[in-house]
Formats: structure tokens, C-alpha cells, sequence
């Protein structure tokens, strides 16, 4: 993975850029010193790392437009970071960059139920704004998997989805409005408390812009009722290829669970080593969880235990309370870091048709035999968004470019079968150079003549999410 050299005249006025920011920041919230730098050397994508020049805490908008206002004058590149957790390289930062994060903007800034509205600072994590409100029978529903940790920020960022975003959507489908700062340190309100913007729609532009296009500050969120109850049931079967198979029949007979998700072999015995969920021996498991009053739950479940059994389950597993409930849940949650614990791995992220799983999975299978690197599968299924874990050995020369590879195949094999490079990690620097494989040179360019608009001079995350080749002209121009 490239990244282009960084520009010493910059990194030669770090002293002065320093200073320039702390006549417009409390001096705890500009940070210069290198061991305390590095703790911004990398996100979620650890494979890659690059200390920045400087990194930023401001605690306010308004101390976010001086930042941007200096960063524009002296043309130093920014990275927005919300809590770091990006799988795609999103918050990787260069050596002359300046780390902006916005950790310390946290506060819930106001809530609104006769309007079922949160706003939020964005460094607020995504579990605590369900946290604010849960008391109040209220919840806000896209639940990425690192939601103890990753902030509103990078979720609307990354348009990032979750495990119940099945139903609910995902972080574009739950957002109303934004402040942002532009690059030129521009305050602005885009969307509000209301369903639909006036003009153009410019809130779905910044919602999975990936730091390109402005520094979000504050989030109007909409947040929901809590369901009545909800039951989520556990099935084990002898193959991933049948489990994708009974994904897809759930999907075609039109229930609509919240959640469908899929473990496979390698991720169960990590997970029970780990978390000791109580999972079957099989060699892929779905957790399906419906929600809504007892009778509502039971009609789902009966059709959805019927698709099951016409699979030959190995297992099916009602939870009968809330600690069975748990439980299950349990492993998944639990399965990220226990794949952490036995090896290293990447974790990719590509979306593609549901009926498409028994195919992919297969193929997955065989190229893991081909490039000689195992794989573990655990995933949103009901969305068809894969999360193959390739696992590599980090200290053994050449794995991580095989590693890459390998990934690299997997993902062309989303596009083909007719998916997408990024179901909700984003592009960053991870997919970067095979956007290519998705899109056309004149539909790059579309795309780069919008951060044209926002950030003429291609200071805000450069070097991410479109092939180097394709914006090298615009970044040397600016
Ligand atoms: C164990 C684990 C499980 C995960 N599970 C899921 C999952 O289920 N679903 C999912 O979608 N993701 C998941 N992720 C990925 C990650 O958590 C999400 O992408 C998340 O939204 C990143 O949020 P963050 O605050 O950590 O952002 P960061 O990593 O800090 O940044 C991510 C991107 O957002 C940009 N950004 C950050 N702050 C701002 C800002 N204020 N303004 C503009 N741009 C900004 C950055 O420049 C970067 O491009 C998982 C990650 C881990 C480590």
C-alpha cells in the first residue's frame, strides 16, 4: 500500500503551525511531542502506521473552524479522526498531517421526543447516545459492532451499518442533520430536526464522505421507540454454503427480521474459547432475532423456524429469556476480538446480492486453499455485507502482501457477482487502489470533482479512498 511522500516544507514549519494552534486552543488540546503523536499512528487497520505532525483536541465548533482556518493558510493536509476504530485505514494519518480529533466534542447537546430527535457533539460513542436516552423507553439503531468505542463521527463518515440495521437501516437512513466546518473553517447546518432537506440533497453527499469533504461537529440523529420485546433464535448447520442458502430463503419469503447473522466454523471455536457462548459444533451458525409483542414475535418465528428446518439444522435454539438472549448474542459480539487473540488478521468488508452467499462462501473457500492463508467468515448476512477475516502472520515476510492479495480477490469476486467494494467500513486506503474495479475513470472523476466543490485544494483525508493514480494530477495541482 502506497501513500505519497510526505511535504517536508511543512513538516519544517511544524514549531510555528504548533504554535499558530495554540493561540486559538487551551494548550492541553494541541499535542506535538512524538511519543504522544504515535498514539494516533494508526486506526482499527493496524497493519498500517504513520505518526502525524500534530494532533488537535478542540472541544468546540467554533475552535474547529480556527483550526481549519490555520490548516488552510499554511496548506497542511487534515485528518478528521472521530474514535480511530476505522477497519479501511480511514483515520491513517500522514507525516505531515495534522490529526483533528474530535474525542473531546461528546456532549448531548439536546433531546426531543415529541420529535424523536437526538443532537450530539459527534465524538459522542454510538452506545452512549442510546446510553442518554434508554431510560426514556428510547434508542438510537445502527449498533456497529464497536459501538462501545466508535464515535457518531466516523459513523457518519463511514455511513457505518450494524447488526440490527437489517430493519432499521443504516446511519443514512437515521440521520436528519449535520454542522460541519468546511476547510476554509466555514460553519455550516445541513438537514435539521426534519425528514428531508430543502435543495439539494447535500446530507447524503457528507454521510459516507470519509472525512473528504468536511469535519462534522454535531448530529441530528433520529432514535426510535424500544420494541415491545424481541427473541433472537440460534441455528447450527453442517455447512456455510446451506446457512447462506437459509439466509437467502428467509430473505426471498419476505419476514423481516432485525438481524440475520452468520459465524462460521473457525470464528465459533475462537469465539467459545474466548467468550464461551454455549455454541453447537457445527460448521456455521445464523443468529436470527425478530422483534415486536409475543404474538408478533411468534408469528415471525414460526416461518422462520420452518425455512430453518427445511435446511437440516444441526441446531435450533429459541432463547427462552433475556440471559439465553444474551448468550447468544454473546459470541457474536464477542467474535472480533477473539479472532484477535489466536492470530492477526484483516477484515474485509463487501457487500453483495443475498442470494449470491452459497456461491461467495464457497468461492471464499477455495481461493483460502489457493493463497494458503485460512479465513473466518462472521457477518450480516440478512444484508448480504461479508466480513471475511483473513488471517496472516505480521512478522512473517511476504504474508501481509499475500494477505492483501487474497483480499483483493475476494473483493473483485463482490463486484462480479454483482455487490460492492465497501458494504459499511468505507474505502480509506484498504479498497482505495481497487476502486477501479468498480467504477470507471469518468465516474471517478464525478466523484473527485465533488471534493473539487468542498476542498479545492485536497487538504482534507487526501490520499484515501481514490486510486492514487487518479488523483495525483488534482493533488499536485493543489
Ligand atoms: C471490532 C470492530 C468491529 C466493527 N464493527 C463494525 C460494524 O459492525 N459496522 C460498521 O459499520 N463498522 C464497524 N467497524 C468499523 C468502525 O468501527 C466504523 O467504521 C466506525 O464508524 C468508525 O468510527 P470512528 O469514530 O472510530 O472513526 P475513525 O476511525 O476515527 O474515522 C473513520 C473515518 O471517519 C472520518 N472522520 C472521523 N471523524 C470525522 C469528522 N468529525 N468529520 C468528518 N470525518 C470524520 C475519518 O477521517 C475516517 O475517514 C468495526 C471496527 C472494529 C474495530
Amino acid at each position: 500500500m502506497d501513500m505519497p511522500a510526505p511535504n517536508s516544507e511543512i513538516i519544517a514549519k511544524k514549531a510555528m503551525i504548533a504554535a499558530r494552534l495554540r493561540q486559538v486552543l487551551p494548550d492541553r488540546a494541541v499535542i506535538e511531542d512524538p511519543a504522544e503523536t504515535r498514539a494516533y499512528e494508526c486506526d482499527g487497520l493496524s497493519a498500517y502506521r504513520c505518526p502525524p505532525m500534530l494532533a488537535v483536541l478542540p472541544s468546540t465548533t467554533e475552535e474547529v473552524a480556527e483550526i481549519m482556518k490555520i490548516c488552510n493558510e499554511y496548506n497542511v493536509p487534515v485528518v478528521p479522526r472521530g474514535s480511530g476504530t476505522s477497519l479501511a485505514g480511514g483515520a491513517l494519518p500522514t507525516a505531515d498531517s495534522v490529526i483533528l480529533g474530535v474525542a473531546r466534542m461528546n456532549g448531548v447537546l439536546e433531546t426531543d421526543y415529541d420529535n424523536r430527535i437526538i443532537r450530539v457533539q459527534t465524538g459522542r460513542t454510538n452506545l452512549s447516545v442510546t446510553g442518554a436516552i434508554e431510560e426514556d423507553g428510547f434508542f438510537y439503531a445502527p449498533d456497529p459492532s464497536s459501538q462501545l468505542a466508535c464515535a457518531i463521527a466516523g459513523n457518519i463518515a463511514m455511513n457505518s451499518g450494524g447488526a440490527h440495521c437489517l430493519k432499521y437501516g443504516v446511519t443514512s437512513n437515521n440521520l436528519l442533520g449535520v454542522r460541519m466546518v468546511t476547510v476554509a473553517g466555514e460553519i455550516m447546518d445541513i438537514g435539521g430536526a426534519h425528514l428531508d432537506a430543502a435543495g439539494l440533497d447535500l446530507l447524503g453527499v457528507i454521510c459516507g464522505s470519509e472525512g473528504q469533504i468536511g469535519v462534522v461537529t454535531e448530529a441530528t440523529l433520529r432514535i426510535l421507540h424500544k420494541p415491545e420485546g424481541a427473541r433472537p433464535v440460534l441455528m447450527g448447520f453442517d455447512s456455510n454454503e446451506v446457512a447462506g442458502q437459509c439466509v437467502s430463503d428467509i430473505i426471498k419469503a419476505g419476514v423481516l427480521p432485525v438481524a440475520i447473522e452468520f459465524m462460521d466454523r473457525p470464528c465459533i471455536r475462537a469465539t467459545e474459547a474466548f467468550a464461551g457462548a454455549g455454541y453447537p459444533d457445527c460448521e456455521a451458525l445464523l443468529i436470527v432475532e425478530v422483534e415486536g409483542s409475543d404474538a408478533e414475535i411468534q408469528e415471525q418465528l414460526d416461518k422462520i423456524l420452518d425455512i430453518a428446518r427445511r435446511h437440516n439444522p444441526v441446531e435450533l435454539r429459541e432463547a427462552q429469556d433475556a440471559d439465553q438472549a444474551a448468550r447468544i448474542w454473546l459470541g457474536r459480539k464477542s467474535a472480533f476480538g477473539a479472532m484477535g487473540q489466536i492470530n492477526d488478521y484483516m477484515c474485509l468488508d463487501g457487500t453483495i446480492p443475498v442470494s449470491e452467499l452459497p456461491y461467495v462462501l464457497r468461492r471464499i473457500g477455495e481461493l483460502s486453499k489457493e493463497f494458503g492463508l485460512d479465513v473466518g467468515n462472521v457477518f450480516h448476512a440478512g444484508d448480504g455485507n461479508m466480513h471475511p477475516l483473513i488471517l496472516y502472520n505480521a512478522n512473517k515476510p511476504g504474508d501481509l502482501e499475500k494477505c492483501e492479495a487474497f483480499g483483493a480477490e475476494i473483493l473483485k469476486l463482490c463486484v462480479e457477482v454483482g455487490g460492492c467494494l465497501t458494504g459499511e467500513h468505507g474505502v480509506g486506503i484498504e479498497k482505495r487502489d481497487l476502486m477501479n474495479v468498480q467504477f470507471s475513470e469518468a465516474d471517478l472523476d464525478a466523484q473527485m470533482k465533488i471534493k473539487d466543490v468542498f476542498d479545492p485544494k485536497w487538504l482534507l483525508n487526501a490520499a484515501k479512498v481514490f486510486p492514487l493514480a487518479n488523483s495525483q494530477a488534482r493533488r499536485t495541482a493543489a
